[in-house]
C-alpha cells in the first residue's frame, strides 16, 4: 500500500536526534489555528510513494545517520492518519537498521482517520482496536516527538477543533516506546503563554518523566501567513503577534526545572 507524502527534507537537524531525513505525510484531522503548514491538512494531494520508495531515499543518507545518531523522521500533517502505511514501512526500516522518529499529536489510528474519528469513537471495541494499532506501531519507534497542543479539552478544542482524548491515549502508550520522548508545545500569545497552562502541561507529562529526554516550547511565528494567502485562506491568527522567543525559552526552563525537581523527589 502506498502513502501520501506532502514533501521530504534531507539533512534535517531539528526533528529528532542527529541528522535526519524527514518525511511530511499529507493530511491532518486537526485545524490548529497556528498551523504553519496548512497545505498539509487536506488528505488529498501530495505524492504517492511506496514504503520501498521511502526506504530507497532514506538509505542514501545512512552514513550520516551512523555518524550523527540520526535516522528517519515521519512527520506531517498527522502521520498516524496513514497508520496502515506506517505498519508496512516501520518493520522495513527496522530491517534496514534505520532509526525511526515519529512526530505526532496522536490523532490517528484507523485505516483512514477521515473514516474513523478517534475522538468521536464511542464503542469500546473500536477504541480497543485503535489503541492496539497504535501500541503495535509504537513498539517500532525509537524516538517519539509528541506534540501537545493544549492542556484542557475546551482550550484544545478551541485551538485545534478536536478534544484531547487521543493525546491522552498516546501519553499512556509512552511506556511501549523503546527510546526516548521529546515533548513539543507551540506557545501562542494569548492562548498558552501563561503559568497555569505550563503547570498543567507539567502535570500532564510528569508521570512519564523517566522517558522524557527533552521538552521544547516552540514560539509561535508568522511563517504560515504567506501559505494561507497562497491557499486563498485567511490566516486564523492574522492579528496575533509572534511569540516572544525569550519568554518561550523562560517557560521551557521553568518546565525543565519542575521536571528536574520531580525527578529528584522520585529518585532521592
Ligand atoms: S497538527 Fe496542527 S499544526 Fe500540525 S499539520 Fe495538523 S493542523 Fe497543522
Amino acid at each position: 500500500m502506498n502513502g501520501r507524502i506532502h514533501s521530504y527534507e534531507t539533512m534535517g537537524l531539528h526533528d529528532g536526534p542527529g541528522i535526519r531525513t524527514v518525511f511530511f505525510l499529507q493530511g491532518c484531522p486537526l485545524k490548529c489555528l497556528y498551523c504553519h503548514n496548512p497545505d498539509t491538512q487536506k488528505f488529498e494531494g501530495g505524492m504517492e510513494m511506496s514504503a520501498e520508495d521511502v526506504i530507497a531515499i532514506a538509505k542514501r543518507y545512512k552514513p550520516f545517520y551512523r555518524r550523527s545518531g540520526g535516522g528517519i523522521t515521519i512527520s506531517g500533517g498527522e502521520p498516524l492518519l496513514q497508520m496502515e502505511f506506517l505498519k508496512v514501512l516501520f518493520p522495513m526500516l527496522k530491517k534496514e537498521g534505520i532509526s525511526i522518529a515519529l512526530d505526532t499529536s496522536g490523532y490517528g489510528g484507523g485505516k483512514n482517520f477521515l473514516d474513523v474519528e478517534v475522538n468521536e469513537v464511542s464503542t469500546d471495541s473500536t477504541t480497543e482496536r485503535l489503541t492496539t494499532n497504535l501500541g503495535d506501531l509504537l513498539s517500532y519507534v525509537d524516538h517519539l516527538l509528541m506534540d501537545i497542543k493544549h492542556v484542557t479539552d475546551s482550550e484544545h478544542l478551541k485551538l485545534t477543533g478536536k478534544n484531547l482524548d487521543p493525546a491522552r491515549r498516546l501519553l499512556q502508550e509512552i511506556p511501549k516506546i523503546q527510546g526516548m520522548v521529546w515533548i513539543r508545545h507551540v506557545m501562542v500569545p494569548g492562548y498558552t503563554d501563561n503559568n497555569e497552562s505550563m503547570k498543567a502541561l507539567y502535570q500532564m507529562i510528569a508521570p512519564y518523566q523517566h522517558k522524557i529526554e527533552k521538552v521544547e516550547i516552540l514560539p509561535y511565528h508568522k511563517m504560515g501567513t504567506l501559505k494561507y494567502q497562497e491557499l486563498g485562506r485567511k490566516d486564523p491568527l492574522l492579528e496575533t503577534p509572534p511569540m516572544n522567543i525569550d519568554k518561550a525559552r523562560a517557560y521551557e526552563l521553568f518546565l525543565e526545572k519542575l521536571l528536574e525537581m520531580n525527578e529528584e523527589r522520585r529518585t532521592g
